[in-house]
């Protein structure tokens, strides 16, 4: 069965992706239309299920009807020695599609006489840990049948369900280019940046999905920067740097998401690098977020934040009253819930922090609704807000920044708010501003009104200097270092 399985497979993909991911899976057993094979790691399960699901579907179908089924055991320890396999049953695949069954992809050890092709891949899993070598890490494989691999994009991230507002017109506007000329425009890196909740992810998925649909032979590829780091590591570790490698030089559309993720870690950040260098030579489009501005990304390696200049930095800024009772409505529509204007008008009003939250009171809204049979109403949306109050209250607040930062400068925390112009003053009353524009999710115009009422246009100005300063005075910068520190995790 397995090796009919390999037939159809091998006639669905490129020769170099089914000699390293499929050939030197093990069969284990067919019992009652479940066929077990064997995977040298959790690594190769996990990739596979990522890139080859649809193709394992198709093979297990063709061979064993809609009742069958893959799973797959893992060697656990390098070296089949201390095999200990586990049988996982995987829930039905996150993607659905068609009738195919649940199936569960997967690679094997190189000990069956398959395997003796099975490249560095299976050997390093017999093998315990070697150095791994980036040897010629872009010697990339051409012959993959892009259908088969999956883009990891969520389909309901869209351009049509994503409000504009003055908060992401320049975002979206250039999201927009993108996705209609991928790689051709001057915006490539795209990279948007913006706080937690306010659409990053959302908006270069929406990327990927228009692409997607309206270039059917590009591979898009969305990951986060986390799970990049987590499948290189797992690849350093099962001497598959170079399949690593050659998987991401196949991909047309690169999106990567919080690429801050990536501070402090240099080796993935080199990787980055390189795959980086490779795609926007050959053209092909790189989208990126990160949730502070490039200048602010410390612990990346000067030579990639360079590279993030040559595209189009934009950022998403907190949705205003009017894109905030959009969101609502459209969600409503989106989602079939009906809720009586006051109530949308309240909750507009009230949770000015991110578009996540404001969804978040939406559903838990609509679920009390449903479980006490009561109709939603103001009483209940005051409830409902009652826990996000107290959480925003909990988050790094304007007045601990205007503590800390009063006493770092070592001026009376009042005057900050007060209309001195000294110098010192001054420069304690920009810097809290911009760690409040930075670690809060006040407006300009409410941050200013802590200010002793200034206008927003006086904190943008603030902000900018002190932006300003963070590049050109190197002493500024490692004092805001410094005090940045005291607002992290917080
Ligand atoms: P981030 O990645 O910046 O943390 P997300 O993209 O995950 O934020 O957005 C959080 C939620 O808010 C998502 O459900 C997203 O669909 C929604 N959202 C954000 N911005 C908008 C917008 N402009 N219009 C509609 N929905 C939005
Ligand atoms: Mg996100």
């Amino acid at each position: 069965v397995w090796v009919n399985c390999l037939r159809v497979i091998k006639a669905n993909i490129g020769e170099q992706s089914f000699k390293t991911w499929f050939q030197p899976i093990v069969p284990v057993q067919l019992h009652n239309n479940v066929l077990i094979i064997q995977v040298p790691s959790q690594f190769f399960y996990e990739w596979l299920e990522e890139h080859y699901v649809e193709v394992l579907k198709k093979a297990i179908y063709q061979e064993l009807g809609p009742e069958g089924r893959l799973e797959y055991s893992i060697v656990v320890d390098q070296g089949n020695a201390q095999t200990k396999p586990r049988t996982l049953n995987l829930p039905t695949s996150h993607k659905a599609a068609g009738p195919a069954p649940v199936a569960t992809p997967a690679a094997a050890l190189a000990t069956g006489p398959m395997s003796s092709s099975a490249r560095n891949v299976a050997a390093a899993a017999a093998q315990p840990a070697q150095p791994a070598t980036l040897r010629n890490p872009f010697e990339a494989s051409k012959a993959i049948d892009r259908n088969y691999l999956n883009s990891q994009l969520n389909h309901s991230y869209t351009f049509e369900n994503y409000i504009e507002g003055d908060c992401n017109r320049l975002s979206r506007s250039a999201g927009l280019a993108v996705a209609n000329k991928p790689g051709t425009t001057s915006f490539n890196p795209l990279m948007i940046y913006g706080g937690v909740g306010l659409g990053k992810t959302h908006l270069v998925q929406a990327i990927g999905n228009h692409i997607k649909a309206t270039n059917t032979d590009k591979f898009v590829l969305y990951v986060s920067a986390e799970k990049f780091t987590n499948q290189f590591i797992e690849s350093l570790r099962s001497n598959a740097v170079q399949d690593f490698a050659n998987f991401y030089l196949l991909v047309d559309i690169l999106i990567l998401d919080d690429v801050q993720f990536l501070s402090g870690k240099d080796k993935t950040q080199e990787m980055f690098f390189h795959i980086f260098n490779h795609l926007h030579q050959a053209g092909k489009q790189i989208v990126m977020t990160s949730d502070r501005p490039p200048r602010d990304l410390v612990g990346l390696e000067d030579r990639l934040l360079s590279r993030f200049k040559w595209g189009l930095t934009a950022d998403l800024q907190s949705p205003d009253f009017e894109t905030r009772m959009a969101i609502i409505q459209n969600k409503m529509q989106q989602d079939g819930i009906d809720i009586p204007p006051q109530v949308v008008e309240y909750l507009a009003h009230s949770v000015n922090t991110n578009v996540r939250e404001l969804e978040g009171v939406l559903i838990s809204l609509v679920a009390q609704s449903s479980l006490n049979r009561r109709e939603i109403d103001l009483e209940m949306a005051k409830q409902a807000l009652r826990h996000i109050i107290e959480e925003v209250e909990a988050e790094v607040n304007l007045d601990f920044i205007q503590k800390t930062c009063a006493e770092y400068f070592s001026v009376p925390v009042e005057l900050l708010k007060a209309k001195t112009r000294k110098k010192e003053v001054v420069t304690a009353r920009q810097v809290a501003m911009y760690f409040a524009k930075e670690h809060t999710s006040h407006s300009l115009k409410s941050i200013g009104h802590h200010f002793g009422g200034r206008d927003h246009s006086t904190v943008i100005h603030s902000v900018q200097t002190v932006s300003d300063l963070i590049d050109s005075d190197k002493s500024f910068r490692s004092t805001i270092q410094e005090l940045r520190k005291k607002f992290a995790g917080k």
